[in-house]
């Protein structure tokens, strides 16, 4: 019977089945009241989540280092630093940021209002990643909060403490008549986005962002999608090697590599590779000691599918450094692999663990051309002192952001980030952060008066060959 059903009343059945469309039908009511559009409220709830950071530091590094064995220092600048930031940026700038815009009116308007204001979107859904598992989530929350909407949080699954975190800490400093966070993973996703949204901001593999696409389709729901990918990290013989491996393996082994960012591989010469990898040796001594599985300041892989997948990228080309991995502790070491062909598996997927391949190229043209054959990179990280070549590669390819002379950095500089073509689609931080969720509307308001409607003559019949040329 249940197959003889409507589309459209499955849908319905469904809906109830799941429960959402109760909190949904809660949260479009807030929206529809105009609470959340009050700039004052906004900055309080925007206050709201930055004491939730003050209050909490310990239980979120805590929880950070339950789920990723994080160390305490990049808790702070990755996860408190990054957070407590972007709240910053948004309350001090807010009412610029929500301010109308008074366009050039040109002549034609000259007696009229043209502007363009600044409309929340309505009911916004925010699924977050588990690899940075609190900021991906929230930092594009607060731009959604500060642009007016209401927000419907879906934490990642696979980051335990931190989904329990904020399933429990949230509701205590935010309004939960605006804001819901609503745990689980595939099946609940699933079923979240079979609802209607106003906008969709969605953080995770490429795989789930075509699922997530698909779902906002049925709707024509905007959506932001940021996703991986592999980001290829150019290295020439003008740059300082020690420098560069310094600021290449922090990028590469911060998180033990699962950060979407991260240097995926090198591209360089053989006489580059050889001077980088014993750099590289010397650096990661000096970081981490004799054995890196005793540093406190070297994270683990989070699940053991990631562990698995990632141990088995040691058997492509020659492993250079590093190599030893513990399947009871989730450890691998930082390694270098050369000798990679070009479509062995680790050169085929994004790695997202602390496992970094070096691919030989004779010049710069050949690297150029090694990077616009495969898909469009989240970032491009270059490493030269040589402006002509630095201008050549920024000019030659495509890319979410580049980096020139470090890694990972330019994810905290007020620019717009986010990915292009296969990396993802929009962006946000700062400024971009509440543009993203702020709908532009578009406002002409007419004068009614005299000369104004005498300009307007113009558009009315009879059409004569006077007025056309008018
Ligand atoms: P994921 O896509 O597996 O999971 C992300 C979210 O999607 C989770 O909340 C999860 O519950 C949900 N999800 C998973 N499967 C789903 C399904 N079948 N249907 C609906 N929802 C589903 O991603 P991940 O493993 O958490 O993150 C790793 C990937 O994310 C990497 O590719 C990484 O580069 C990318 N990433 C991108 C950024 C960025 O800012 N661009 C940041 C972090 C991670």
């Amino acid at each position: 019977p249940f197959d003889l059903l409507s589309n459209q009343t499955k849908n319905l059945i469904d809906f109830e089945m799941d429960g959402y469309e109760n909190i949904l039908g809660q949260l479009r009511a807030t929206f529809r009241s105009g609470k959340t559009k009050d700039l004052k409220y906004r900055k309080k709830q925007l206050e709201a989540l930055l004491r939730l950071y003050e209050e909490n530091r310990e239980e979120i590094i805590n929880a950070l280092a339950a789920d990723l064995r994080r160390p305490r220092q990049e808790a702070i600048v990755f996860e408190i630093d990054v957070m407590t930031n972007e709240l910053l940026g948004l309350i001090n700038n807010l009412d610029e940021y929500a301010a109308p815009i008074k366009p050039d009116k040109g002549v034609a308007n000259m007696f009229d209002k043209v502007t363009i204001l600044k409309e929340p979107f309505g009911v916004v859904l925010v699924i977050g990643a588990w690899n940075y598992p609190l900021q991906l989530l929230l930092v594009p929350v607060a731009g959604a909060i500060a642009a007016g909407n209401c927000v419907v949080l879906k934490p990642s699954e696979i980051s335990v403490h931190c989904s329990r975190f904020i399933a429990e800490t949230f509701p205590k400093y935010l309004d939960s008549d605006a804001y819901q966070v609503i745990s689980g993973g595939i099946e609940e996703t699933t079923s979240l986005l079979k609802h209607q949204f106003d906008y969709i901001f969605y953080t995770g593999s490429n795989r789930v962002g075509q699922i997530v696409h698909a779902a906002a389709n049925k709707y024509l729901t905007p959506t932001t999608l940021e996703l991986g990918g592999k980001s290829p990290c150019y290295i020439d013989d003008t740059v300082d090697l020690n420098r560069a491996a310094k600021r290449i393996l922090w990028g590469k082994n911060s998180n033990v590599g699962q950060t979407c960012i991260a240097p995926d591989y090198i591209i360089c010469t053989k006489e580059i590779e050889k001077k980088f990898i014993e750099e590289s040796r010397n650096v990661i001594k000096e970081w981490y000691g004799d054995d890196v599985q005793q540093s406190p300041d070297y994270g683990r892989i989070a699940t053991d599918g990631n562990f698995k997948r990632l141990v088995t990228f040691m058997n492509c080309g020659t492993i250079a450094l590093g190599g030893k991995f513990d399947a009871s502790d989730r450890f691998i070491e930082p390694t270098i692999l050369t000798d990679v062909s070009h479509d062995d598996p680790v050169m085929r997927e994004e790695i997202f663990g602390p496992i970094l391949p070096i691919v030989n190229i004779h010049d710069i043209h050949d690297a150029i051309d090694f990077i616009n054959a495969r898909d469009k990179p989240l970032s491009l990280y270059i490493f030269t002192s040589n402006n002509k070549d630095r201008d050549l590669i920024i000019d030659s390819t495509s890319a979410g952001a580049v980096c020139v002379n470090d890694t990972v950095v330019h994810f905290v500089c007020n620019l717009p980030f986010g990915g292009v073509g296969a990396s993802g689609m929009g962006a946000y931080h700062g400024k971009y952060n509440f543009d993203t969720f702020t709908h532009e509307k578009g406002c002409l308001e007419k004068s009614m008066d005299y000369v104004s409607e005498k300009l307007s003559d113009a558009r009315y019949p009879p059409y004569t060959d006077n007025k056309a040329s008018y």
